[in-house]
């Protein structure tokens, strides 16, 4: 783990395994931390933003290190990503693009460290300006999906801000995170301003959460989980930005062009073997093209080449843990016993590591559990409808509004379909396209705030409003 500058190894709390899915076997050991841990990083975070002047740096001496970090990332890319693949069996065709992207948002953020500005405003006989300031300690608590993308999107636009940080990655993947660390240190950021603990959510995650030092709680994961952060934030008022589950509609109009459109459904439900928190999990289709989408779907997903997360001609690769297989084999029992037509897939694969079979439900109720619980694997549920209302009316029917795709040849649909969906992102002809330019959240369960675009470095950081009387004497 990383304190305060200092490579700490397991104390009392012990150490735990990481484990390859791909091969099913242990190869690493990384620390628990237990409360005094989190505590000591905190601690550090804390003087080194009150006491060590981090929060006063120069916007541009923080730009000139996030620019020397993105560099160090775009040079360390290939093992970044391999350690990431080894943790999670995430395909090398999706996480070596992804590693140049975490740079790229990197360089982002350095840029906008230097141009945050805040605004006068006119008031009679006094003259009146906001600045924004950084909050403080932030906890920065990752999932294992992305781990070092979703971190990326809480750590640059905090650092860039003035904040110092805490880091809690997922205790699936927490080596790629110490490597980044690694590289945050090589590009000369002062001790204590990025610290890294690892270990579960109980006890470390918790221990951060519910620290009192702790001035912003930035989580991505479950909803569960987000709860329990935002739970704990509360206790003190500590702010808390939370990107959360989705189960997120794919809706494929009659005027779509059907073989794009299901290139879209696999894209969005299969990619990532369907563990990312924007797959499109609801397939929503047009009544009268509905039996040719389920047909092409169901033959394309029987293509998927399953195998090597390292090779690049892999299509569909396992999933990232055991509790992850054992989870969605559950959800397979309970569409059994909910009746649901299976027309592919349900089952584990039968070859080694923690594979399932890309997987269709056809002729779903968006009332089935399957419809309404976050799977977090590669199973589609077909939903047909009648025509625009029913389309909104189902696609809105769900705790969560993280993401929503259109698949259509009318522009005034498209355009009307996207304002009426209750979802932080909208793809028209499109499924999973994100730049760090673009804000990115969820609305309802699946989050609160903002992460990338200006909108992100604005979540942490605080604005003020000065007042100077400006009247004569
Ligand atoms: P998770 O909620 O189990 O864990 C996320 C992190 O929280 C981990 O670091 C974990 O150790 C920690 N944690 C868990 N319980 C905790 C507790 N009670 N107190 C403190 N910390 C706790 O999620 P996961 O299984 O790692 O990731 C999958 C989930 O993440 C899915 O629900 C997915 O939709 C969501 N996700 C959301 C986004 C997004 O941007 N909206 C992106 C990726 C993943």
């Amino acid at each position: 783990m990383l304190i305060d500058g200092e490579w700490i190894g397991a104390g009392g709390a012990g150490a735990f395994h990481c484990v390859d899915p791909y091969t099913e076997e242990r190869w690493g050991s990384v620390p628990q931390a237990d409360a005094a841990d989190v505590g000591r990083a905190v601690g550090a975070a804390r003087r080194a933003f009150d006491r060590d002047g981090w929060r006063e740096t120069p916007p541009a001496h923080r730009a000139a290190l996030l620019r020397r970090l993105a560099q160090l990332i775009e040079s360390s890319a290939d093992a970044l990503t391999y350690q990431q693949i080894r943790e999670n069996g995430k395909l090398v065709s999706e996480m070596r693009p992804g590693a140049d992207l975490i740079a790229r948002a990197c360089h982002y953020f350095a840029g906008l460290a230097e141009s945050t500005t805040g605004v006068t405003v006119p008031a009679q006989g006094f003259t009146t300006y906001t600045t924004r300031e950084p909050i403080g300690v932030i906890a920065a608590v990752t999932p294992w999906n992305s781990p070092l993308l979703l971190l990326g999107w809480k750590l640059f636009p905090a650092l860039a801000a003035g904040n110092t940080v805490v880091v809690k990655p997922s205790e699936v993947t927490p080596t790629s995170t110490l490597r980044l660390a690694e590289l945050i240190v090589e590009a000369g950021f002062p001790p204590g301003v990025v610290n890294v603990v690892t270990g579960h959510g109980e006890p470390t995650g918790a221990a951060l959460a519910s620290h009192p030092q702790v001035d912003k709680i930035a989580f991505t994961g479950s909803t569960a989980a987000g709860k329990a952060m935002a739970r704990a934030a509360a206790e003190r008022c500590a702010r808390v930005s939370l990107e959360l589950g989705g189960k997120s509609p794919n809706i494929v109009f009659a005027d779509a062009k059907v073989s794009a459109a299901v290139s879209g459904v696999i894209a969005g439900i299969f990619a990532a073997t369907g563990q990312t928190c924007v797959a499109g999990s609801r397939v929503l289709v047009e009544r009268p093209i509905y039996a040719e989408v389920a047909d092409l779907l169901v033959s394309r997903a029987r293509e998927l080449r399953a195998g090597d997360p390292l090779d690049w001609t892999t299509q569909l690769g396992p999933v990232a843990s055991r509790a992850q297989l054992q989870k969605i084999l559950g959800y397979f029992e309970i569409a059994r016993q909910e009746g649901l037509e299976l027309l592919t897939g349900g089952r584990r694969l039968e070859r080694p590591g923690l594979f399932v079979e890309p997987t269709v439900y056809g002729g779903v109720s968006n009332r089935c559990r399957v419809a309404r619980e976050e799977i977090f694997g590669p199973v589609a549920c077909l939903i047909p409808f009648e025509g625009e209302e029913e389309a909104v009316a189902i696609a809105n029917d769900t705790p969560f509004g993280l993401a929503a795709g259109i698949w259509t040849e009318s522009v005034r649909r498209a355009h009307r379909m996207a304002a009426r969906l209750r979802a932080g992102t909208v793809w028209v002809n499109n499924y999973r396209q994100m730049s760090y330019a673009m804000p990115f959240g969820g609305f309802r369960q699946s989050g609160i705030g903002r992460e990338l675009g200006p909108q992100a470095l604005e979540e942490f950081t605080e604005v003020k409003s000065v007042w100077i009387d400006a009247a004569a004497p």
